[in-house]
């Protein structure tokens, strides 16, 4: 059997984890598997680079913020090869040049276009275990790129599809998929399977547990996805096909602090407002996601709409340079919000969902500022402060049996 295994940050972050995986390894090399393992940085190495770089610059280059982040990867994947060594694991590391992932050219948040997988496949012929840096890629400049936090999850996928692999195992902090972050909702329960989309949908709204790219690269190339425990022995959370999971209608809670609102005030109320404000925003390549429009009165009107939070300055920022031409009255950015969602594929049938969501919002007092819905989901926008109480009273009555 061909697996990919990948390990996170937290499973690697000292010596002695790291020691711990490569055993780990060890016993799954002794059933004969052939094994390419995908590693994080070790820990925090990720935020300390990133933190560092602002100490020497308040805008440094994408490209050299990404030559300095993949250096991460690179030392922890060198010391599990040395540990796999010192084990008699025949094993050697691969850089993203090494491993030849071609990518984009979108520094920071780069796509994987595809893997030349014959390297690998090379050292897995020789009997080795292949250890590749996660997270990483190179353009067709050969610079060095990432593919976003927490992208090792798609570096697995990736090359689990790429070389062929039956399954992809992502070990973690936690030993599965839960129906919330089992770091805020203390009484989230482990699911045995959750469908592509429904893991999708999480990953997107804020369910970091996997890479949201990394489930629609998975469902693409049909890759069998499971999240498990780096500490625990346990099966798991499967992620699967969605007609292979019945009965479940509500997958989960997800809590998404990354966003920031933002509140146009004083519009005219006269066609291509809309238009005009979402255009400057788009010719930045900044991404408008929830959008509130009031009803028009005294021929004004405001336009309200979230942004991801590293966007929130700059969009702020563009608007306010908006002010005379569009002749708007003021412009408000909080940072303080969160998305609290709630997803499955149970919603799109049943209206009394929504209902039921808003009411346990209501009896735990927390203010619901805009609300979104898709077929498979329902998302509030709330104060920060209230998210987790809020996410946990949702989750109390859909996920508490
Ligand atoms: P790694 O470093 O292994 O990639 P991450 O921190 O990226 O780990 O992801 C694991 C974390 O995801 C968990 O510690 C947990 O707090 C968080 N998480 C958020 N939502 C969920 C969920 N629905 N199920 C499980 N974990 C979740
Ligand atoms: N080290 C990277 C990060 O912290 C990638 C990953 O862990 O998946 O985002
Ligand atoms: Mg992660």
């Amino acid at each position: 059997m061909k697996k990919v295994m990948k390990f996170g940050g937290s499973s690697v972050k000292d010596a002695i984890r790291i020691k711990r995986v490569a055993k780990r390894i060890l016993k799954e090399k002794k059933k004969g598997e052939e094994i390419v393992v995908v590693l994080s940085a070790m820990g925090d190495t990720t935020d300390d680079l990133i933190a560092l770089a602002k100490e020497i610059s308040d805008s440094p280059s994408k490209r050299e913020m990404d030559m300095l982040l993949t250096t991460g990867e690179q030392v922890s994947s060198s010391l599990l090869a040395m540990a796999l060594s010192d084990l008699g694991v025949n094993a050697i590391s691969l850089n993203a040049f090494q491993a030849r992932i071609k990518t984009n050219s979108v520094y920071g948040n780069a796509k994987i276009k595809n893997i030349d997988s014959e390297r690998i496949q090379n050292e897995l012929d020789a009997g080795r275990v292949a250890v590749v840096t996660g997270f990483q890629g190179i353009n067709k400049n050969e610079d060095m790129l990432t593919l976003g936090r927490g992208g090792s999850d798609t570096t697995a996928v990736a090359i689990a599809a790429a070389i062929g692999a039956d399954i992809c195992e992502i070990y973690t902090d936690v030993d599965g998929i839960y129906t919330g972050d089992p770091r805020i909702i203390e009484n989230a329960r482990r699911l045995d399977y959750i469908s592509y989309d429904g893991m999708l949908e999480m990953a997107t709204l804020g369910a970091k547990v996997l890479h949201n790219r990394s489930v629609e690269m998975a469902k693409r190339y049909n890759v069998t996805l499971v999240v498990k425990s780096s500490l625990e022995e346990g099966d798991g959370t499967r992620v699967l096909e969605g007609k292979a999971v019945e009965g479940l209608l509500i997958d989960g809670v997800t809590v998404d602090d990354d966003v920031a609102r933002l509140a146009v005030i004083g519009l005219l109320n006269e066609p291509g407002m809309a238009f005009k404000i979402f255009n400057e925003l788009s010719k930045a390549d900044i991404n408008v996601d929830m959008i509130l429009q009031s009803v028009g009165r005294d021929g004004k009107k405001d336009i309200t709409f979230t942004v991801s939070i590293d966007d929130a300055k700059e969009a702020y920022n563009i608007i306010n340079g908006l002010k005379e031409r569009f002749g708007f009255e003021d412009v408000s950015l909080d940072e303080k919000v969160s998305k609290v969602s709630l997803i499955g594929a149970g919603i799109q049938s049943n209206f009394n969902v929504a209902t039921k969501m808003f009411e346990a919002l209501y009896n735990v007092g927390v203010n619901i500022q805009m609300i979104s819905t898709s077929e498979i989901r329902i998302t509030v926008l709330v104060d920060e402060e209230e998210s987790a109480r809020g996410a946990k009273a949702v989750h109390d009555v859909f996920l508490n049996d």
